[in-house]
């Protein structure tokens, strides 16, 4: 079999069993190295052959596959991760970089239920990373923060350990005081949701050089910190890449510590969603019942020469199948599912199955949809609509 079927197996598996799947967001102020993070974790999760090749998918040696000069569309992306001896799936939801696509951040906030903020360790908290974390917030989407760029720290500015540290810590200070003001203001989260290095929800490193560390990674590979700035200093970074990739790092920090759509929904659909508490929809939401009403929430439309218009969403509730005649909000009568998907790395890959709830779709046939829109085979109450926050934006010279 080859290697990209065996993935495609491994997920379909993984879709059914919700408590493995990690639906995701990278959310960053722009450069601070959204991009460059996500393609190691596409590398590291074997979707592509090497960081540097993101554009390239090469994981299959099949001819056809090949020829068809298949490219990473970052926009959406699903890997597989094995964390403690279990396979998770997890699915990554692209948001805009840029301040004036804030409406866009919001929409993919939705469908997922934990967000990485990443934050350039020169740099420091930007705008866009407030914008963000009060965007995830608002959502009850779960943070977890990821310090880039510390290559620079110590090769460029030179910083000793203490000042390094110091240094992290104020970051970490900067985003703890914005998630401890937004969530004393909410009562339904009664979890402490600030970062800290010590749980293992902080990591830091270079997407550049890819190499990551967080508290629990240096635990397992003993590594501490003066011998990540010597290796860094002495630029021997391919050693420090090997000894502690940052895809490891930060895939097995969104396993241990972002809920499942069985822990996040029943939180999170009274967040989102203003409907009847008491109906079944609102029931089969909560407990993320594949055979319930049909929910799905678009967050993207996309455009697929041969394929049409793609809408990528989050099942909520339900199975989405092909052939199915679904009503979208905002819009008179239905519209007829045409194929159903998931990403495979950044490829689409048309199942003969459905998708279950807590799952990310891709779906054709929904040509009424646009990214916002609530798809359901009955009629209901839609997703609230998105609040679009725009702080002024600082561009620094
Ligand atoms: P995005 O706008 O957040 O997606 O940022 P990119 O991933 O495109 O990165 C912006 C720039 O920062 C690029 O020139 C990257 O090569 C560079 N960059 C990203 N990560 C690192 C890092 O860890 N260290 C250094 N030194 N540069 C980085």
């Amino acid at each position: 079999m080859g290697r990209r079927k065996k993935i495609v197996q491994e997920c379909e598996e993984l879709m059914d069993q919700p408590e493995q799947i990690r639906n995701i967001a990278i959310a960053a102020h722009v450069d601070h190295g959204k991009t460059t993070l996500t393609d190691n974790l596409l590398a590291g999760a074997g979707m592509i052959a090497d960081a540097d090749e993101a554009t390239q998918l090469v994981m299959d040696t099949e001819e056809d596959e090949q020829e068809r000069g298949i490219t990473i569309d970052a926009a959406n992306v699903s890997m597989t991760h094995e964390y403690e001896g279990e396979n998770h799936l997890i699915n990554l939801i692209d948001t805009p970089g840029h301040v004036d696509f804030g409406g866009d951040v919001t929409r993919a906030m939705r469908a997922v239920d934990g967000a990485l903020v990443v934050v350039d360790a020169v740099e420091g908290a930007m705008p866009q990373t407030e914008t963000v974390v009060r965007q995830a917030l608002r959502e009850g989407v779960k943070p977890a923060l990821f310090i880039n760029k510390v290559d620079r720290l110590i090769s460029e500015l030179q910083e000793g350990p203490e000042e390094m540290q110091e240094r992290l810590q104020a970051v970490i200070g900067d985003v703890n005081e914005l998630i401890r003001g937004m969530t004393e203001e909410m009562d339904d989260i009664d979890e402490d949701w600030t970062v800290s290095v010590e749980e293992g929800t902080v990591g830091f490193g270079s997407a550049l050089y890819k190499w990551g560390v967080s508290l629990p990674s240096m635990q397992r590979t003993g590594m501490s910190f003066a011998d990540i700035i010597e290796l860094e200093q002495n630029h021997e970074r391919q050693e420090l890449h090997e000894r502690t990739p940052l895809s490891d790092v930060v895939l097995d920090m969104v396993a241990e510590h972002f809920p499942n759509p069985l822990k996040a929904q029943p939180f999170r659909v009274p967040r989102i969603w203003r409907g009847d508490d008491d109906s079944d929809v609102a029931e089969s939401m909560r407990t993320v019942d594949r055979d319930g009403d049909i929910v799905f929430m678009a967050t993207d439309i996309g455009m697929d020469p041969h394929a049409g218009e793609i809408a990528t969403g989050r099942v909520f509730s339900g199975t989405l199948e092909k052939g199915q005649e679904l009503y979208v909000s905002g819009t008179v009568g239905k519209n007829r599912v045409q194929s159903v998907g998931i990403y495979m790395g950044g490829e689409r890959e048309e199942l003969d199955r459905g998708v279950p709830a807590g799952n990310v779709a891709a779906v054709t046939g929904l040509k009424d949809a646009i990214a916002g829109s609530t798809v359901s085979d009955k009629e209901m109450t839609p997703f609230e609509s998105i609040e679009h926050i725009s702080e002024p934006v600082i561009t620094k010279s």
